[in-house]
């Protein structure tokens, strides 16, 4: 025998190596498909398996993979020398957000009277944002730019049929004549991030109804989308709102110079770059000065997708350790019935359950307060998003980078390998923290609904109360948060504490309300009674631990 002719490996068999994750439902998940029933979008559920089936085939997996190794290009101008100004992307890239857009991910529901389609568009965003992350910055800034577009009937009577479409059309031409569009946002300035106001950007007005932007933006993600939401200073004025398209009615490119793409942790499938406006056409959004209260309609939806998005990568995590866990050995037994094992396990899915409770029930408040065909918006639902909104996006968005770490930890080494998809995982997470209101942001927003909006105050806290009695921990922290609330010194520097406990009351209450005892009895004895540790894994004594497992282990 020649040395060609020796089989591939003489030295070992392959063994105790887990198979892959593949060709599964990621939507059977016993908690999205109550929570989906509970917030009123229970005929979703048929075409939220069939998506959970394409999001566990190898297809998507390995789309997720391509989007993200194959990094977008910036090509500024084309090989004669003209401005372009474009971005190259793996064909990946388009195939996953031509499923995002075709299943309703990204303006849809707003287009969609069904009591529900804003609850079935979020648990599609979890499903399918459990593939790949970086492509939801687009579908969600398509999402969220419909509410504050509204405040220009003009305009919204020309985009909003296009934002709400079901076909994904790439390419740089005039947004009318296209058959479906993506929208995204330019806040953010070298000067000033989260103090939009300190924006230098200047708009100007130009004739016929047009203005002229010069400036810059020092993040605009997903730039090869069709229209963008772009604050600029109006002299007299203050901060306004101002819609940009990428090409002009006429087919001329507006001008949006990028002059580089960030070079950045994780989300690497999705570009973000720095353009300069010079001269840049731009049509006014709400009011001459009121440019920040008219993109906050956009963030607070934004703000939500960020929520789902974590609750999607804390769930992502967990059924990849699990899934690993169940299949690999160690001294003598599989790692998943090990009892230190099985105490981390079930910490991380008691995290993972109250991240995707709380952001169904923040979908199901947006759902409500928006009505429909023949329903007027509910304002105590209305009033419960604006804050909770605030406090899921902190918490949740905080949990998942904690979570991520784990969860790799539980694949040992594999999981810090790239193929295991667990480095992305993690890559990601701190970025729906930092985006749309980074931590301190968001804990001091919170403050600010509760001191200037009373009526969100009270929707939270009764939200909270209608699972008054049912856990003496819950009755207690409740009491204890009223407390903190009520004591007017020092609130900016307790603002995150503050904030931190009003995330976990509420999702303590909705545990309690609706999963199964032994999930919301270790929520309880751990997140708000304090018998636990500071790292996963150190659930008290008492807890059912089998019974928090039976959740995420595959039947
Ligand atoms: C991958 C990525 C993509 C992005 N895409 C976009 C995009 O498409 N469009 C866009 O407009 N922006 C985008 N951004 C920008 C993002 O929204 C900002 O980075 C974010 O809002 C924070 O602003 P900043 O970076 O200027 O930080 P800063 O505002 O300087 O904040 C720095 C830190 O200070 C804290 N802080 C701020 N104010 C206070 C205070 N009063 N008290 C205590 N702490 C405070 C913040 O919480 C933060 O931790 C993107 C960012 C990233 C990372």
């Amino acid at each position: 025998m020649t040395s060609l002719e020796l089989p591939p490996s003489t030295t070992h068999d392959v063994v105790n190596q887990p198979p892959p994750l593949v060709g599964h439902d990621v939507a059977e998940d016993p908690v999205l498909l109550a929570g989906l029933e509970r917030e009123g979008a229970g005929w979703h559920a048929e075409d939220l398996h069939r998506l959970g089936r394409l999001a566990g085939s190898e297809q998507a997996q390995t789309w997720a993979d391509q989007a993200n190794r194959v990094e977008p290009v910036l090509r500024t101008h084309d090989r004669y020398g003209h401005r372009i100004d474009e971005v190259d992307v793996h064909p990946a890239w388009h195939s996953l957000l031509d499923v995002a857009v075709s299943e309703g991910l990204a303006g849809a529901p707003w287009a969609d009277p069904r009591p529900g389609a804003h609850v079935a568009r979020a648990a599609g965003f979890y499903v399918w944002g459990q593939v790949e992350a970086g492509h939801g910055c687009p579908v969600s800034m398509t999402y969220a730019v419909v509410p504050a577009l509204r405040t220009t009937p003009d305009l919204a009577s020309t985009y909003e049929p296009l934002l709400t479409s079901r076909v994904y059309d790439p390419g740089l031409r005039p947004p009318a004549g296209k058959a479906g569009l993506l929208a995204g946002m330019g806040m953010t300035e070298k000067q000033g991030g989260s103090d939009v106001r300190a924006g230098t950007t200047t708009a100007t007005p130009a004739g016929e109804g047009t203005w002229q932007l010069r400036g810059h933006k020092w993040f605009t993600s997903a730039p090869m989308s069709d229209l963008f939401l772009v604050l600029a200073q109006v002299a007299g004025a203050g901060v306004t709102c101002f819609l940009v398209p990428r090409v002009l009615p006429d087919g001329t490119r507006n001008t949006f110079r990028m002059q580089r793409l960030k070079d950045k942790l994780g989300n690497r499938s999705n570009a973000s770059s720095e353009p300069e406006l010079d001269g840049t056409v731009a049509w006014l959004v709400g009011e001459p000065g009121r440019g920040v209260r008219t993109i906050l309609e956009m963030v607070a939806m934004t703000r939500l997708d960020c929520v789902i998005g974590s609750a999607a990568g804390m769930r992502a995590a967990v059924v990849q350790a699990t899934h690993h866990a169940s299949h690999r050995c160690a001294f003598g037994g599989r790692l998943v019935d090990k009892p230190l094992m099985r105490n981390v396990l079930a910490d991380l899915h008691v995290e993972s359950e109250a991240a995707t409770t709380l952001m169904l029930r923040l979908a199901g408040a947006v759902d409500r307060a928006q009505g429909g065909e023949g329903r007027t918006g509910d304002a105590q639902e209305q009033a419960f998003a604006r804050i909770a909104t605030a406090i899921g996006k902190y918490w949740v968005c905080k949990r998942g980078p904690a979570v991520a770490a784990e969860a790799l930890e539980c694949l040992g080494g594999n999981g810090y390998v790239e193929e295991s998809g667990m480095p992305r995982l993690y890559r990601e997470a701190p970025l729906n923290s930092i985006w749309e209101g980074s931590g301190n942001v968001i804990a001091l927003d919170v403050l600010r609904a509760v001191a200037r909006e009373p009526a969100s105050l009270e929707a939270y806290f009764a939200e909270v109360d209608r699972a008054r009695g049912a856990d003496p921990r819950l009755d207690d922290a409740v009491l204890g948060l009223r407390a903190g609330l009520g004591d007017p010194t020092d609130l900016e520097v307790r603002a995150r504490r503050l904030v931190e406990r009003m995330a976990l009351v509420l999702q303590g209450s909705l545990l309690v309300r609706h999963a199964p005892p032994a999930v919301a009895d270790a929520f309880c004895a751990s997140r708000l009674a304090g018998d636990w540790g500071h790292a996963f894994g150190t659930l008290p004594r008492g807890v059912d631990v089998p019974g928090v497992l039976d959740r995420v282990l595959p039947g």
